[in-house]
């Protein structure tokens, strides 16, 4: 078993505060997702349940041992992180065999190990060749082959897939995805990229500003975010989020009534696909600005009240630029928020 408990974990740096108080279990075999923007302190979490740093206070547990002071080789789990450098006088297959060497494999697993890691990265063909020779995407690859190899029980993987295009990125993740959870490998996986978070994780933990804001699937993430700042830092387009006020427990938008939980001033937040537009006197008015072809769909950028949105519609809808429309929402699909503090309210 190699679950993994933060308990209360902080960190500074001289007087600045990096991780507040962090608290987090992750579960044998689960794969959580730590994202969030520049700076809120995934990778200094990360680095600390490595034992690359070592945290100001709490506690980090792997199975049943407290690891805290133990050093990264003593922690019995394998890393990737971005900029993990590969041994430049080392071949490929040399570099992806290195951890099961130290490990004492013989040759004949070796060789077994390295093929398998190195199939699914897709660098069977550089095996003989030293890194000089790849490129940075190449580079990256063997270094997550390298860590796949040795079949961790824990994983802790730090933007792994930024040096790949986007194409090879996608089918990377799809291929990590399934090979980790065959595997049974305990993943912590550390990006801003909330798309690969939503893709690849189990749970998703939001942090913003040393904080882990919510955790929780990423559908529930999605659609129930905890706070105003998860629900537009989660989804393309992000939730909309429009200012208006409740009185007798409801808020009138132009034509439509919505029960609200309090009195008083409140935003409303939506999923741009969860409008469906509609005539602007039987649905909250919207007035549109630009209407965007996307492809798979059609994005409409306007104006609810003094706020925007962004609303996601089938492609081919005929639209008028410059038209006020009406936006119908499902009570269900909708969050309300307290302006004050930007907490979602229950
Ligand atoms: P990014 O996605 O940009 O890597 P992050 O969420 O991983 O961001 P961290 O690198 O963990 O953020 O940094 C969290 C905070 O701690 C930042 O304010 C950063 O400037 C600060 N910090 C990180 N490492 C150090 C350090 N060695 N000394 C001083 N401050 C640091």
């Amino acid at each position: 078993m190699a679950g993994i408990l933060i308990d209360k974990v902080a960190k500074r740096f001289g007087n600045a505060v990096a991780l507040q108080e962090i608290s987090l279990t992750v579960a044998d075999g689960e794969f959580v997702a730590l994202l969030g923007p520049s700076g809120c302190g995934k990778t200094t979490l990360l680095r600390i349940i490595a034992g690359l740093e070592a945290q100001s206070s709490g506690k980090v547990v792997i199975g049943e041992r407290d690891v805290s002071a133990l050093k990264p080789s003593e922690r019995g789990l394998a890393m990737v992180f971005q900029n993990y450098a590969v041994f430049p006088h080392m071949t490929v297959f040399e570099n992806v065999a290195f951890g099961l060497r130290m490990k004492g494999a013989d040759q004949a697993r070796v060789e077994a190990q390295v093929r398998k890691a190195a199939a699914l990265l897709h660098i069977e063909a550089y095996l003989e060749r030293y890194p000089a020779k790849l490129s940075g995407g190449q580079r990256q690859r063997v270094a997550v082959a390298r860590a796949l190899a040795v079949e961790p029980a824990v994983l802790l993987m730090d933007e792994p897939l930024s040096n790949l295009d986007a194409l090879l990125r996608l089918e990377m993740r799809a291929e990590l995805r399934s090979v980790l959870r065959e595997a049974g490998t305990t993943t912590i996986y550390v990006t801003h990229d909330q798309t690969e978070a939503m893709g690849l994780a189990d749970r998703i933990a939001v942090m913003h500003g040393g904080h882990i804001v919510q955790i929780d699937t990423p559908t529930t993430i999605y659609s129930k975010p905890a706070t105003r700042f998860v629900g537009g830092f989660v989804g393309s387009p992000p939730m909309n989020f429009v200012s208006t006020s409740a009185s007798a427990g409801s808020a009138k938008l132009g034509g439509i009534t919505l029960a609200a939980p309090v009195d008083g001033p409140i935003i409303l937040g939506f999923r741009g696909e969860d409008a469906r537009l509609t005539d602007a006197a039987s649905g909250v008015p919207f007035r549109l600005k630009v209407a965007e072809p996307m492809g798979s769909h059609l994005l409409l950028t306007g104006h609810v009240g003094d706020d925007l949105a962004r609303i996601v519609a089938p492609s081919g809808t005929r639209i008028d630029a410059g038209a006020t429309l009406g936006l119908a929402l499902d009570p269900t699909r909708i969050v309300w928020i307290d302006p004050q503090t930007g907490r979602t309210l229950p």
